[in-house]
C-alpha cells in the first residue's frame, strides 16, 4: 500500500494519520477537508463559545505540521464521491484522486428536528435519521421522520454547534439578543447555555425528557444538577419541546408543545448528532446508523476503512474522542502495521465542562437488576456520587460536585479488574466523608504508579506529566497540555492535570 486517501480533517482522520505515521514515514497521505481549518479540538469549542479559551488556542496540528510529514493536505475541499471500484475519490474542484486504501472520518452533523419554521433538507424516514447523541439529548422517541440530511437553516438568529464557524456566528449573535433558547439539554445543550451566559444573554434550555443528560444520569443526580445549572443563571423547562421558530426572517422566540411562547433573539439547536453517511451510502458501502465496520475498521469495502463519529460498530456509535483514539491505533496497525490489534469498543466517560460544575459519569451508570449500587448524595453541598459494581467489577458510576476520584474510578471501569478486596474502600471513597483513610493504591492520583495512564485519549502516564511539569517547570494545565497532550482529547482528565500540578508546585 503506498497511496493512502483520508476524507475530513477533524478529530478522527489526524489521529490515524498520526498513529500511521509512527510506523510509516514514507507512505503518499492526502487528506481532504471540507472545513477551510487546520486541524483542531472541536471539543474545546465549548470553551470557545464561553469565553474561557481563543479560537487559536485550540489548534491541534499547525500547518507546519502537516508539511513537515509531507501530508498533501486538501483545506476547503469537499469529496463529493467514492469510486470503490476504480478506487478514487471527485472533490469539489472537480478532480479525481485514486487511492490505494481510503479511510472515512467525516465525523457526524447536527440531527436537526421537525420544527416549524426551521428550513430543513428532508431525509427519507429511516433507522439511519437516528442520532447518536451521545453529546446531544435526543429523546429515544423523537421522531426520525423529517430529519435533516444536512442541517440548513435559513432563518437569522437559529443556529447548530458543531465547528467554528457556527461558534463565530454564535458569539456574533450573542452580542445582539437579550435572550437565548437552546433545544436539548444534553451535554452539547448545556455547555452552550452557560457559554451564552457568560456573554451575558439570558438562556433557557427546553428538554424533551424528564430530566437533564438522561443518557448520562439518573433521576436523582439530573434533578442536582438542574439545580446547579439554575444557580448558574440558566434557566430549564422539562418534558416540552419547541415546535415552532417564531419570527419571518429573523428569530423572535418559540413555541413549545404546551402552548407557551417564549421570546428568543436566538436559538441553539442541541439536538444531537448523526453520523454523516451520505458519501458512503452513496458509494453503496454498508451502512445502518454509521457506516458498518468489523473490528478492523474495514467497511463492507475491503479497502475502504473508516472511523469516529461516522462508523457503527458492534450495532453502536459513539459521538465521543476517546472511541476515536482507540480506532486509530487499531486501523493504522491494519493499514500499515502488523495487523494485530482489533477493536472491541470503548467504555465512554462524559465529563460536563460547565465551569462551576463538576460532573462525570460512566459506564452502567443507571445500575438496576444484577448491580449493586452505592450512592451517597449531599444536598447541601450538592454532591452525589453513584458507584455501580457487578460480580465485584466496578461498572459505572456518577460524580457530581466532586469528581476528583473520576481518572481513577474510570481506570478500574476501563480495567475490568476485581475489586474484591477493596471494594469496601471504594465504597468509602465514594462516601464523601474526609476522615477515612483509603487504601493509598486507590485514592486519588498523588497515590498512582507512575505507569498508570493519566490520559487515555493519548496514552500519557502519570510519571510523562511529572517528568514534564518537574522538568520544564510547567505552572498550568495548558502547559501540561501543550508539552505532553494530556488533557487535550476527550478532557476527562482535566482535573487529575491540575491536581498532580498542585502536588508538584
Ligand atoms: C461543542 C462540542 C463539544 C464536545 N464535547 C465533547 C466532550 O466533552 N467529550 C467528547 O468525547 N466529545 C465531545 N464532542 C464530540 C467530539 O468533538 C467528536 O466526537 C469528535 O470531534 C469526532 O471526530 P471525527 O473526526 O470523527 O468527526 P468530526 O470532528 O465531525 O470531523 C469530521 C471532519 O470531516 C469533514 N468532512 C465531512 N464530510 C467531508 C467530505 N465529504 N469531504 C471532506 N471533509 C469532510 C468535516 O467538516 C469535519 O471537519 C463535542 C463536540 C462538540 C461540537
Amino acid at each position: 500500500m503506498d497511496r493512502l486517501v483520508v476524507i475530513g480533517n477533524g478529530m478522527a482522520g489526524v489521529s490515524a494519520v498520526e498513529e500511521i505515521l509512527k510506523i510509516r514515514q514514507d507512505l503518499s497521505i492526502t487528506l481532504f477537508g471540507d472545513e477551510p481549518h487546520v486541524n483542531y479540538n472541536r471539543v474545546l469549542l465549548s470553551e470557545v463559545l464561553a469565553g474561557e479559551r481563543r479560537f487559536e488556542e485550540i489548534t491541534l496540528h499547525t500547518r507546519e505540521w502537516y508539511d513537515q510529514n509531507k501530508i498533501d493536505l486538501r483545506l476547503g475541499v469537499r469529496i463529493t464521491a467514492i469510486d470503490p471500484l476504480a478506487k478514487t475519490v471527485s472533490d469539489s474542484e472537480g478532480k479525481v484522486t485514486s487511492y490505494d486504501r481510503l479511510l472515512i472520518t467525516v465525523g457526524s452533523i447536527p440531527f436537526i428536528p421537525p420544527i416549524q419554521g426551521v428550513g430543513t433538507q428532508q431525509a427519507e424516514a429511516s433507522e439511519r435519521g437516528r442520532p447518536a447523541c451521545r453529546t446531544g439529548s435526543l429523546h429515544p422517541a423523537w421522531p426520525v421522520e423529517g430529519a435533516t440530511q444536512a442541517p440548513i437553516i435559513e432563518k437569522q438568529g437559529v443556529f447548530v454547534f458543531r465547528n467554528i464557524e457556527d461558534t463565530q456566528k454564535i458569539l456574533a449573535q450573542a452580542h445582539l439578543a437579550k435572550q437565548a433558547v437552546v433545544i436539548g439539554g444534553g451535554l452539547l445543550g448545556l455547555e452552550a447555555a452557560r457559554g451564552l451566559v457568560n456573554h451575558g444573554v439570558s438562556a433557557t434550555v427546553v428538554h424533551l425528557m424528564d430530566r437533564l443528560m438522561e443518557q448520562q444520569l439518573d433521576a436523582a443526580s439530573a434533578a442536582m444538577l438542574k439545580r446547579e445549572v439554575e444557580r448558574l443563571g440558566i434557566g430549564v423547562a422539562l418534558n416540552t419541546t419547541v415546535t415552532e421558530i417564531l419570527g419571518d426572517e429573523k428569530v423572535t422566540g418559540v413555541r413549545l408543545t404546551t402552548g407557551q411562547a417564549l421570546s428568543a433573539g436566538m436559538v441553539l439547536i442541541c439536538t444531537g448528532v448523526r453520523p454523516n453517511i451520505d458519501l458512503a451510502r452513496s458509494a453503496r458501502l454498508k451502512t445502518n446508523r454509521g457506516i458498518v465496520v468489523n473490528d478492523h475498521l474495514q467497511t463492507s469495502s475491503p479497502d475502504i476503512y473508516a472511523i469516529g463519529d461516522v462508523i457503527e460498530h458492534r450495532g453502536k456509535t459513539y459521538g465521543l474522542v476517546a472511541p476515536l483514539r482507540d480506532q486509530a491505533r487499531v486501523v493504522a496497525d491494519h493499514l500499515v502495521g502488523e495487523k494485530k490489534l482489533s477493536y472491541e469498543g470503548t467504555v465512554c466517560a462524559t465529563i460536563l465542562k460547565v465551569a462551576g460544575v463538576k460532573l462525570t459519569s460512566a459506564g452502567v451508570f443507571l445500575g438496576g437488576d444484577g448491580h449493586e449500587e452505592m450512592v451517597y448524595l449531599d444536598t447541601r453541598s450538592a454532591i452525589y456520587k453513584k458507584l455501580v459494581f457487578q460480580n465485584n467489577r466496578l461498572v459505572g458510576m456518577i460524580l457530581l460536585g466532586d469528581n476528583k476520584n473520576g481518572t481513577r474510578l474510570f481506570n478500574l471501569i476501563r480495567s475490568g479488574q476485581d475489586i474484591s478486596t477493596v471494594k469496601d474502600q471504594l465504597i468509602q471513597m465514594g462516601s464523601g466523608q474526609p476522615s477515612i483513610q483509603v487504601d493509598s493504591s486507590l485514592s486519588t492520583v498523588s497515590t498512582m504508579a507512575d505507569t498508570e495512564l493519566i490520559c487515555n485519549c493519548h496514552t500519557v502516564t502519570k510519571g510523562t506529566i511529572m517528568q514534564a511539569i518537574r522538568d520544564k517547570g510547567l505552572k498550568t494545565r495548558d502547559e501540561v497540555a501543550n508539552s505532553t497532550k494530556a488533557s487535550t482529547g476527550c478532557g476527562s482528565c482535566a482535573q487529575s492535570v491540575e491536581d498532580l500540578l498542585q502536588d508538584v508546585n
